[in-house]
């Protein structure tokens, strides 16, 4: 345990001056020169600068993606040549896994150990998931009511896809992004986000060496009110995948309806219940809702944020969120010590503070948390320490709107129907738990949320395998499984004459 060294290559990158976009093939600066900083959120000093994307590069890395499309070897490679391509990046991140994880901690802060256990294994694992895919994606034939007519459908790429990302998992949702868009044959340009610019890039490094053919991938840097509305705005996109705020996926959504109409999937906001019963496993149940909630600093889309406790048991499992909030050991993302690093930002700091103060105003009782750590080591950081407020009630704004950072509110319900009632009782639906030893009861409150994934007696696992989206404000669509090769798909329907000679 301690301050890990890093390594020479990630030193040298951090080095290397601004980084410039890979587009087309080639390693470009911003066509006007600009730049942005890529801050460290353990300290607020800047890591490096990266090339800021306008508009006009932007049109640049979409002609790249599109003349790929048209005229590249991409889309008329076998299926088992891109297959190919995919195991062949899952090998290369997996061969540089300890540099990505520390790019990531440097520029996210999230512990360097996190980084390595989950956001750089989970890239691999799914690239190698989706690797598997594209031998395997296959149309229907139809036993339609024409007479004389052979009947099939077509899976085929939707085409050219602006992929815009967040700053919370800026690899993994990379790879989310990217992984089934190859799979389905699509090439793409992907904006991370501007607080997170870092492992995009370095990613791209890596995939010089697997070759693909140039204009394929291109990734550009920005900040998203430039570079982010240019791509959604385009009108040589096809469709426009995207992960962050619901603020945002609105805007998005119109700038697709404004511009082309491109096809749009949206991973957005949620402020998700976890609801324990006084029959569950109360140990297991309050370590899994302060992980659910304490997880990457509560910057997750999932976060379990309103934790519902029946009344009989509402003092204890309380009791046992504060004392973890107090335990967890918050410090700088590269100490392999760190259990919880800083925010992302100044602004987001600001923003946890404020709904703190909030919570406050409207009569919660804090339990812990809700200042800012007193070592003199963290103090130029983006530190909060998690924060746990009880005597919540569900329509106070603490318990309403998403905060993305370490607060959790606790608050009471008398039976299973009043659990799922204010359970359901938000503007989101991306994710909700359950504990309880009762099945009926599981079933019952799992049938019954409004939500994209519930999970029973665990939170917050992902599973590649398993459809991940949101109901409601949460957004559109599904990725993972079959469903995100549906989301980068157009499917054709070819109905065949065969009457005649
Ligand atoms: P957060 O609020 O958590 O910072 P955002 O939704 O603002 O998340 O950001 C997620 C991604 O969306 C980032 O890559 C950001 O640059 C991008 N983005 C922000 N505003 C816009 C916009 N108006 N159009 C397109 N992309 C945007």
């Amino acid at each position: 345990m301690g301050e890990v060294t890093l390594s020479g290559r990630v030193q040298s990158f951090l080095a290397a001056g601004p980084q410039p976009m890979w587009i087309g093939g080639a390693w470009v600066p911003a066509a006007d020169g600009a730049v942005l900083p890529s801050l460290n959120p353990a300290t607020g000093e800047p890591l490096c600068q990266v090339a800021s994307a306008g508009t006009e590069d932007v049109d640049r890395a979409v002609r790249a993606a599109r003349l790929a499309f048209e005229d590249g070897p991409w889309p008329r490679l076998t299926a088992a040549q891109r297959s190919a391509y995919l195991y062949a990046i899952a090998d290369a991140i997996e061969a540089h896994a300890e540099e990505l994880a520390q790019v990531e901690s440097l520029d996210n802060g999230k512990p360097v150990t996190a980084a390595r256990q989950a956001d750089v294994r989970k890239s691999i694992a799914h690239f190698r998931y989706y690797a598997g895919w594209p031998t395997k994606i296959t149309g229907d034939t139809v036993p339609v009511s024409v007479p004389e007519t052979f009947a099939y459908t077509l899976f085929q790429p939707v085409g050219v896809c602006g992929q815009i990302i967040p700053w919370n998992y800026p690899l993994l949702m990379a790879a989310w992004k990217l992984a089934p868009a190859l799979a389905a044959g699509c090439t793409m340009v992907l904006k991370p986000a501007e607080q997170t610019p870092l492992s995009a890039l370095y990613l791209a490094r890596i995939l010089e060496g697997v070759d693909l053919p140039p204009g394929v991938i291109n990734v550009v840097t920005g900040y998203g009110e430039t570079a982010g509305a240019a791509l959604a705005s385009h009108p040589d996109v096809d469709k426009i995948a995207f992960t962050g705020s619901t603020e945002v996926g609105r805007l998005i959504l119109k700038a697709a309806g404004d511009s082309n109409l491109k096809r749009v999937s949206l991973e957005l906001g949620g402020k998700s219940p976890n609801i324990i019963f006084a029959d569950a496993d109360l140990e297991q149940a309050s370590l899994g809702a302060a992980d659910g909630i304490f997880y990457n600093m509560g910057q997750d889309c999932t976060a379990g944020s309103r934790v519902f406790v029946e009344r009989a048991v509402y003092d204890r499992v309380g009791a046992h969120l504060a004392d973890r909030a107090a335990a967890l050991r918050l410090g700088p993302g590269l100490d392999e010590a760190t259990e919880i690093g800083p925010l992302i930002s100044q602004e987001q700091l600001q923003r946890v503070e404020g709904y703190v103060a909030q919570g406050a105003r409207e009569g919660a009782r804090r339990l812990a948390g809700g200042d800012r750590p007193t070592d003199p080591g963290l103090r130029h950081g983006y530190f909060a320490r998690p924060t746990v407020f009880a005597d919540v009630r569900n329509d106070m704004r603490i318990a309403q709107e998403e905060i993305f950072g370490p607060v959790v509110t606790v608050i009471p319900f008398q039976d299973v129907d009043e659990a799922i009632r204010l359970g359901n009782q938000t503007r989101y639906g991306l994710a909700a738990g359950v504990w309880t030893r009762d099945l009926r009861k599981a079933h019952r409150v799992a049938a019954a949320m409004r939500a994209g994934t519930v999970w029973v007696n665990s939170y917050g696992s992902g599973a590649v395998e398993m459809p991940f989206g949101g109901f409601r404000e949460s957004g559109h669509g599904r990725e993972h499984g079959f469903e995100g090769i549906r989301l980068y798909s157009e499917v054709k329907s070819v109905l065949m004459n065969l009457a005649g000679e």
